[in-house]
């Protein structure tokens, strides 16, 4: 069976880096295998999915290059639903309910105060038909529930968590289907992954126990409806937290736009979340293959991973110092070559940057007041100034022999005059660029 894995955003609002590294988990193990990478629009929820949303979602997604193998909308097929509904309900699976909300509620709170789960009493199992007659006559419509089987004990090898055991007397029946028609989340998306041939569901621990409940919806669709399909695979991971620890908001609203223009490279964003929470070591790789092949769920640990913000800019940093010219050409300051690029380059933290640093070569500079001492030295090096294939490498020996200088006094003020900055690229890459000719007018200047 092909590896097929899916990322299942509800259109609801923006990816946020949780949900990035999510989908960057499932496009890493589909890829590993050779495997098909879906994206499925869980967008059964009308009220609150936009088109808009959706729309974001691919952008985002072809921004960090994650581009799916294919892509389905929940909205587009509710006549599965409805089929696997129907198939289940004859199969006695699923049931009519009619509390409402605040006889829940209040259930709820009686069984909490006696001390007991607060989990689904089942009371609507055992109404009458009459009874059920009566609140369909009252205008009643059901909410519908999905019956858990409590003698068929729930348990999985999950690829992050390892054994996860689940007494299904311990949880409610849940409701599936709301009064209006409209579906809950969790029987969709069983159909869904039987539908689509998933093998690998892969997602946050926030799932197990929608998970502990699929697994015997899964195991109850293949019986009714599915008989060709299997269930997939299931790992959860530990949830993203802030470096403080904690589950923070910032990270909850942090996508793709901020990451943008904070001047993060999606190569960099890859890079961390590739391996946050592994025991693999986060380092700034940028050959995705690379990534691919060293992908492995039984590296991922338990505990929350956490999310650093210095880490980012540190990988991004070190992965801008690896960027050939061509990769980068369009987005540098016009006039800027691939010497301007090499020579700049480490000093960056982002390309955004390079524009300051390619204003060393074009000017104007900024140079500060230099004491007659330097002033006399660096009429001496206008002087000596000559143009070789390394000028920089000729002048300072010349200085250096002709003034005694070495060391800081003989570079410091050289590189004042000559950038107007007191560090930066390095000069015998940069002088080239500035040029003899503006360098000489740059040297006389500061003399003056
Ligand atoms: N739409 C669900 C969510 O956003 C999908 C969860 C899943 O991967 O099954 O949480």
């Amino acid at each position: 069976m092909t590896t097929t894995t899916r990322f299942a955003p509800s259109p609801t609002g923006r990816l946020h880096v949780g949900n990035i590294r999510t989908a960057l988990h499932n496009w890493m193990l589909a890829k590993k295998q050779g495997g098909r990478f879906l994206l499925r629009i869980d967008d059964t929820d009308a009220e609150r999915s936009r088109e808009e949303y959706v729309e974001a979602i691919r952008a985002d997604l072809a921004w960090l290059g994650l581009q799916p193998d294919g892509e389905e909308r929940q909205s587009q097929r509710l006549e599965l639903y409805e089929a696997a509904f129907a198939a289940l309900k004859a199969a006695g699976r699923v049931y009519p309910a009619y509390e409402t909300a605040q006889e829940l509620e209040l259930k709820r709170k009686i069984r909490l105060g006696r001390g007991l789960p607060p989990i689904y009493d089942r009371a609507a199992l055992s109404l009458t038909d009459a009874e059920r007659a009566a609140k369909e006559a009252e205008g009643v419509a059901p909410h519908w529930r999905f019956k858990l089987d409590h003698d068929e004990p729930i348990a999985w090898n999950d690829g992050v968590r390892g054994t996860q055991k689940f007494d299904p007397s311990q949880l409610s029946d849940p409701v599936i289907r709301r009064a209006d028609g409209s579906w809950l989340y969790m029987l969709p998306s069983a159909v869904d992954d039987l539908d689509m041939g998933v093998t690998d569901v892969l997602r946050g621990e926030d799932h197990v126990s929608n998970t502990a409940v699929q697994i015997q919806m899964f195991t109850a669709l293949i019986a009714a409806q599915y008989p060709a399909a299997r269930m997939p695979s299931f790992a959860h991971e530990a949830l993203l937290v802030g470096r403080e620890g904690k589950l923070s908001k910032r990270l909850g609203s942090l996508g793709c736009d901020a990451f943008r223009e904070q001047g993060i490279e999606p190569q960099a964003l890859i890079a961390l979340l590739a391996r946050l929470g592994t025991s693999q070591p986060v380092e700034p790789i940028a050959d995705r293959a690379v990534l691919i092949e060293t992908f492995d769920l039984s590296t991922f640990g338990r505990a929350p991973a956490k999310f650093d913000d210095a880490e980012l800019e540190r990988i991004n940093a070190a992965l801008v110092h690896q960027m050939e010219f061509a990769e980068v050409a369009d987005r540098l300051p016009e006039g800027m070559d691939e010497a301007g690029w090499h020579a700049i380059r480490p000093n960056l933290g982002h390309i955004s940057e390079a524009g300051d640093w390619w204003r060393l070569v074009t000017g104007p500079i900024d140079q500060p007041a230099f004491s007659d001492e330097d002033r006399a030295y660096l009429a001496e090096a206008a002087r000596l100034l000559a143009w070789d294939n390394d000028p920089w490498h000729a002048l300072t020996s010349a200085l250096k022999t002709s003034t005694g200088r070495k060391g800081k006094p003989l570079f410091l003020p050289l590189r004042q005059a000559l950038t107007g900055m007191d560090h930066g690229p390095d000069m015998g890459e940069l002088l080239p660029l500035i040029g003899e000719e503006a360098a000489r007018r740059r040297l006389l200047a500061a003399s003056a």
